[in-house]
Parts: structure tokens; C-alpha cells; sequence
């Protein structure tokens, strides 16, 4: 299987840059990933940013810092595969948040040109030990077509022959991957994904609205994000149907060309999409998926929030003061484009999409469709860290088991990044990014949240530590 990143990239990324002390962990429970079965009593050994030594009988020698695991658990870093952090305000709150909930790593699925050149700055300062954070592998801007969904995010291009020169502009100013979106066009899909593939780079990121999911995962598209697509894949009818019947009622309503009626349109494609679902046609989609090796991105922690909001009880969340006031006033319905608008129709479909959705996700599992565990902070009601936590007791409840959802964001990240001979499970010779819990995660996926301590390129972080980010973030969110 094609990997996600090149080679000589990897190497920058676990790069450690000076000596740490030796910390050691005694009398553990080891859920190294590897196996289903915890193992008891072990001690583990970090020596210089690298897991040196696992056992029950290792020797801890003097000057090392003992840590006492007893009655905790230990397992790999997690990393949140979708997050939008790179921006000058987030980027060090945000980080703080992730390394204070156990996200060692992050995938960035779009930001500014601005933003996306500090990227080489941070990534040395973390490594470097100055800067608090997370490894992080990014997009840089978006390709979403001439008239871009998020002009900030994205690099405009018109044709085949500008999305190719674009593809090579986005390699050659550091971007590990290529982001997509929905207003690419076919040819300049099949141009983008050409290109990408000649310089060796990955695409992920949305199916655009001129493909079909089977198009884009045959394409080699590795990793959808947020389901979008799924449905009008799987519905008996074309996407040019779909699009004329929604039309046809828009029309009908007297404001066709108003942008407010944006919302009343989704509903009602949202409503064909549900009344023509085809199961089998999206179970020879699910095996396509497998056999591709396509994952699945589904952040339903941002989902949950946008599609339940009247049910109520979101905008009241304690994890809002970790939340900067500008974010805070961006995600009131009444800022927001598609709740401002929202009809009493829109409000009735997006909570029945949102479980229609949970069902595509029991089956896709159910299925084999790989997973990765991404929330799209800052969405509404999302938050940095925390709702990568979230995300994993959705999986939990929707089929997947304990460790089936760890792996999510452990060594199904590593694998999918082509990193999984130094990061994602818990081994001797890999980097040390681990989290210290204090109660069993496979016995209950809520456990995660229970942090002991957090241990990112061999650097150790006591639950004081942690609680002293956390607070620093507080007032920080308090004065921006
Ligand atoms: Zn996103």
C-alpha cells in the first residue's frame, strides 16, 4: 500500500534534539497496542526521546526519575488526524491543549499561507524542547477549485494545467500531503491526482461534488474526511437527479438565488439522499473502500454538536474556557452560516442525517473500512485535546471495541503515515510518546480522559505540569 509521507520527511519528524533525562515507569499495565491483552507489572524505560527497555525484570539504574505506574495504565500518544490548529492566535494554546490531553500528533487539514510558514518554526521548537506541542503533519492550503468554499484556507487554480502547477507550488512550500475539496472538477481531480502521485505526495481530504466516493477511492484518495459524499453515493439516484429535485422544491419556495436558502437546499438534498438509500450498492462501496485501503475520517465530535445543537446543552460545555472569546463568537449559531440560516426542515433532516451517519459507521466497521480518529477543532462546540476523547467513545458506542477505537488513533495513524516503525505502538527502539492513564481504557474507552502523565519525545509530563498548561490556556482564552 502506498504510504502518506515520503521518507526523508519522516526523518525531520522524529528527529530529538538534545538529551532528556532518564525516566522510568515501574509496575505498569502495558497496552502497547501490539497485543489485546494488557500486560501487568512491566516497567518502562525512556532514554534520549526513545523507549530503551521494556520488561518485568529491567534494571532501573541510579539517577533516573522512577515513576510509580502502579494501578495505571500506559499506552501510545493518540493523534487527532484532523484538527485546524495552524493559525498565529491557536497554534500555542491549541498545542498546549493537545500535549495536555495525550495528543502527541496531529494532522492539519488546512490553513493559511501565513499560517502554513511558521509550520518549520514550530515543528523545531517543539522538537527542540522550547515550544510545548505535537507532532504535526500538514496540508498547508487547500485545493478546492477557481471559487474556493474557504478562500483563506485555499490556492485557487482554474484548469488542469494550473491545478498541476499548484500541486508542485504546494510540494515545493512544504506541504506533506495534498488537501482536496468539493469544487474540484473531474479533469482537474484526475490532474491533481497525477501530479500529486509523480512528486510522491498523498491526497486526502473531501470527494468533490463532480465524483462519486467509488471515483475517488479508486483514484487512490486515501483518506475521506467527514462521510460527505457517502450518502449521495449510495442513493439510487444520480447526483444530477438529486441536485434538479432539490432545486425543483427550492424554487418552489420563491428565493432560489438567495444564499440564505443555502440551508433549505441542504435539507432537502439531505432528504432525497435518506429516502433513496441503496444498501447494496453502499456495501459494494464499503468493500471498495477496503480493498483500496481508503479510511474513513468521520469527526463525528463535530458532527454530534452542528447536527443535535437545538437539543441543547452544547453551548454551556465547562471546556469552553479554554476557548478563546474570538473562537467562542464564532461558533454562535447566529455567526454561523448555516445555523443562522437554519429552517425548521434543515434542524429535522441534520438530526436525522447525523444518525443515518452512525449507522454508515457501525456498518463501514462492520464492514473492515479502516478508521482514523479526527475531530475538526475548532468546529463549533469542539475542543482542542478534549474531543479527540469524545470521538472515541462514539466509536465505542457505535460497534467498535475499546481497542478497536484506540487504534484509531494510535498505530492506525503511525501505519496510515507510514510511521509505524517509530511512533504508535509502545516497543523497545521507538519513540517515546506515551500517556500515563489512570484507569483501564479497554475496559472503559472513557478511561483515556483520566490522565496520569504525558510523555511526548521522551519528555515527561507530571499531572501538575499538565494542569498548570491547562490553566495557562484558561487565562490566555480569557484575554483573546
Ligand atoms: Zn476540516
Amino acid at each position: 500500500m502506498k504510504s502518506f509521507l515520503t521518507i526523508a520527511f519522516l526523518i525531520i519528524l522524529v528527529a530529538v534534539a538534545r538529551p532528556q533525562p532518564v525516566v522510568a515507569i515501574r509496575n505498569v499495565t502495558l497496552i502497547d497496542m501490539i497485543s489485546t491483552a494488557p500486560r501487568s507489572g512491566m516497567t518502562v524505560i525512556v532514554d534520549d526521546g526513545r523507549i530503551v527497555g521494556i520488561g518485568r525484570s529491567v534494571k532501573v539504574s541510579g539517577g533516573v526519575t522512577v515513576i510509580d505506574g502502579t494501578g495505571k495504565f500506559l499506552i501510545p500518544g493518540l493523534w487527532d488526524m484532523h484538527v485546524h490548529a495552524l493559525a498565529p492566535e491557536r497554534a500555542e494554546p491549541f498545542f498546549k491543549l493537545f500535549i495536555a490531553n495525550g495528543i502527541t500528533g496531529i494532522r492539519d487539514m488546512g490553513t493559511t499561507a501565513d499560517a502554513f510558514a511558521m509550520l518549520g518554526r514550530l515543528r523545531s521548537e517543539i522538537a527542540a524542547g522550547k515550544l510545548v506541542g505535537p507532532r504535526i503533519i500538514a496540508a498547508g492550503r487547500i485545493m478546492d477549485g477557481a471559487r474556493p468554499t474557504v478562500p483563506r484556507n485555499s490556492i485557487p487554480f482554474t484548469g488542469e494545467a494550473q491545478a498541476r502547477r499548484q500541486v508542485r507550488f504546494l510540494k515545493r512550500s512544504g506541504a506533506d500531503f495534498i488537501k482536496v475539496y468539493d469544487g474540484v472538477s473531474r479533469a482537474e481531480y484526475l490532474a491533481i491526482v497525477d501530479e500529486a502521485s509523480k512528486l510522491g505526495l498523498a491526497l486526502a481530504g473531501h470527494v468533490p461534488s463532480e465524483l462519486t466516493s467509488f471515483d475517488a477511492s479508486d483514484a487512490g484518495q486515501l483518506s475521506f474526511e467527514h462521510l460527505g459524499n457517502i450518502l449521495r453515493t449510495c442513493s439510487s439516484l444520480d447526483a444530477n437527479t438529486i441536485e434538479e429535485r432539490a432545486n425543483a422544491v427550492i424554487k418552489s419556495s420563491g428565493k432560489p438565488n438567495d444564499f440564505t436558502a443555502i440551508p433549505a437546499r441542504i435539507a432537502e438534498r439531505t432528504k432525497i439522499e435518506l429516502a433513496t438509500f441503496d444498501s447494496n450498492k453502499c456495501e459494494s462501496l464499503y468493500a471498495e473502500f477496503v480493498k483500496n485501503g481508503t479510511r474513513q475520517v468521520p469527526t463525528l465530535s463535530t458532527k454530534r454538536p452542528l447536527s443535535l445543537l437545538d437539543d441543547g446543552g452544547f453551548t454551556s460545555d465547562p471546556r469552553m474556557k479554554y476557548i478563546s472569546a474570538t473562537d467562542v463568537e464564532n461558533w454562535k449559531p447566529e455567526n454561523n452560516f448555516f445555523l443562522k440560516f437554519r429552517t425548521p426542515e434543515f434542524i429535522v433532516q441534520k438530526k436525522k442525517l447525523y444518525l443515518k451517519e452512525l449507522e454508515l459507521v457501525r456498518a463501514m466497521h462492520k464492514a473492515g473500512v479502516m478508521f482514523l480518529a479526527g475531530t475538526d477543532v475548532p468546529g463549533a462546540y469542539t475542543y482542542p485535546g478534549f474531543s479527540l476523547h469524545d470521538e472515541l467513545e462514539l466509536y465505542v458506542q457505535n460497534g467498535f471495541t475499546p481497542f478497536e477505537a484506540l487504534q484509531t488513533a494510535t498505530v492506525g495513524p503511525a501505519k496510515f503515515l507510514g510511521m509505524e516503525k517509530t511512533l504508535g505502538t509502545i516497543e523497545k527502539g521507538k519513540v517515546a510518546d506515551m500517556v500515563l492513564l489512570d484507569g483501564d481504557p479497554l475496559r472503559d474507552i472513557s478511561n483515556t480522559k483520566r490522565i496520569a502523565a504525558v510523555i511526548t519525545n521522551g519528555r515527561y509530563y507530571s499531572r501538575t505540569t499538565l494542569d498548570q498548561m491547562l490553566s495557562l490556556v484558561e487565562d490566555y482564552a480569557r484575554s483573546h
